[in-house]
């Protein structure tokens, strides 16, 4: 068979495995919105059922016959990267032994729930030896995917190809000194921020997500919004979905939550339609995926001309909130707070959070920290990072969910997000000159026109690395994130 027909073949063989997963993924996002209480245990067989349809479709014997027929051969740009992206997500499926596989999955489909347990109960001890069943399960999967390379660096490449514990070892650390530094700074500064008390009705909070949404570029006609308890984003191409929550107490909650939805939805509903349904059709990497929900969040969403025209339609929505002016209101949106909790922790004191996550996590992979000593190692390290002690496990050690589904190496994916939001809104202020102008006014058409263009079209076509580096025009650093929380924090606390 000559090699177009044998590429169409194996393409053609993706393409419905692609699609039974794009199922697989509705599912969820109906379990999280939508599933009947009582439909819990039934979704489980549904789940069950497509894993096994899937994992079979993925290590088919036949995939591994078209890509030895297709070693070598030139089809262009885009096959040769399909074929790159087949060959990685096959090799990972056939390297990991089935009873392993199985094992780990049914630990982990428990040890989320002991988890919890642990976490309502405040106690880390409930959930250690689960912990160190999942840690023994991940390290083997680890080593079978690794060949002989590092173990923590085969579990980075499910979420980043390409990143290694080296690098990210300087990167993360370099930004450690200088937000360690820049937060000790902001602690020391007399600027109070003001206080939000006020009732904001859940309607009008949501007909405010849907409007901003809208004005980050979500398609409507490919998309809809639905509350969650934790907000996610699912789905790609033409059917890419997104949630939110509302509390009506804090009306950021909701509007920071839709942005940054908005962002992962508007990378996948950027991507060109060409690409529907095969391996480039999709976000390249979890940190690449963050870097545009981070920075529609964060330097649009969160910058001082969006906020005046927010503060506007807030006061539009829910009257007088009790907040004087836009500046009051774009120090109460940034505000840099003293709290234990990732999810809520603003951008000056989200990558120590995450810093920690890996350092801990990267120990532990390596035999260097045994479970047993996680709690103790967690609380040291919060201190001196965060300057005040854990007051209790729940607040600590037992607030994310992550490690106790086996993700191992995907914390780091937040970090790197942050990173490239930076380096990329540096080539987007200088590539936008009037950008200032247009957030003012709520119009971000010209910003996401430009990640459209030089990044989110471009689906799996590049590695990570190399489409961060080619879209901000330099290497992937720390610095221009550094530079643009100075500027935007000595500028609301140390002025
Ligand atoms: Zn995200």
């Amino acid at each position: 068979m000559a090699a177009q027909a044998q590429y169409d073949a194996l393409l053609a063989h993706v393409k419905a495995t692609i699609a039974l997963s794009q199922v697989a993924g509705l599912l969820s996002w109906d379990q999280e919105t939508m599933m009947p209480k009582g439909a819990a245990v039934q979704r489980g067989e549904w789940f069950g059922a497509m894993e096994t349809a899937i994992h079979a479709r993925q290590t088919a014997p036949e995939i591994g016959e078209w890509l030895a027929a297709l070693e070598g051969a030139d089809l262009g740009p885009e096959a040769a990267a399909n074929l790159r992206l087949i060959r990685r997500s096959h090799d990972r499926a056939t390297s990991v032994p089935v009873d392993l596989a199985v094992e780990i999955a049914r630990v982990t489909s428990v040890s989320q729930g002991i988890w919890a347990r642990a976490r309502a109960e405040d106690d880390f001890a409930v959930f250690a030896p689960t912990l160190a069943r999942v840690l023994d399960l991940k390290r083997q999967e680890a080593q079978a995917l690794a060949k002989g390379g590092d173990p923590y660096d085969a579990m980075l490449d499910d979420y980043e190809p390409g990143m290694t514990a080296d690098k990210l070892e300087r990167l993360l650390g370099r930004l450690r000194h200088g937000l360690v530094d820049l937060r000790d700074r902001i602690r020391g500064s007399a600027r109070r921020v003001p206080v939000l008390d006020h009732h904001f009705p859940e309607d009008r909070q949501m007909q405010l997500a849907s409007e901003l949404a809208g004005a980050f570029g979500y398609d409507w006609n490919c998309g809809r919004l639905d509350k969650a308890v934790h907000p996610f984003s699912s789905g790609s191409g033409n059917d890419t979905r997104i949630t939110t929550r509302v509390d009506p107490k804090n009306p950021f909650n909701c509007i920071y939550s839709t942005i940054h939805e908005a962002g992962h939805a508007g990378y996948e509903q950027g991507i060109n339609p060409a690409y529907l349904l095969t391996p480039l059709g999709r976000g390249v990497s979890m940190g690449v995926h963050e870097s545009q929900s981070r920075i529609y969040e964060n330097q649009l969403g969160r910058s001082r001309a969006f906020c005046g025209w927010l503060f506007g339609r807030m006061r539009d929505l829910f009257g007088d909130f009790g907040i004087r002016d836009e500046d009051d209101f774009y120090a109460l949106v940034n505000a840099v707070g003293q709290g234990f909790i990732r999810t809520e922790a603003d951008e000056v004191q989200y990558n120590l959070h995450i810093g920690m996550r890996f350092e801990l996590e990267h120990a532990l992979i390596k035999g260097d920290l045994s479970v047993n000593d996680l709690e103790a190692a967690w609380n040291d390290r919060f201190l001196a990072d965060f300057g005040f002690a854990v007051d209790r496990p729940s607040n600590g050690v037992l607030q994310d969910v992550h490690w106790s589904v086996g993700l191992f190496g995907y914390f780091p994916t937040y970090s790197l997000g942050n990173i490239h939001a930076g380096c990329l809104h540096d080539a987007l202020t200088k590539a936008v000159p009037g950008l200032e102008r247009d957030l003012a006014a709520g119009d971000t058409g010209n910003a996401i026109g430009w990640l459209r263009e030089n990044l989110q079209q471009h689906g799996g076509l590049y590695e990570p690395t190399a489409l961060i580096e080619r879209a901000s025009g330099r290497a992937i650093s720390e610095e221009p994130l550094l530079a643009y929380l100075e500027a935007k924090f000595a500028g609301i606390y140390l002025s």
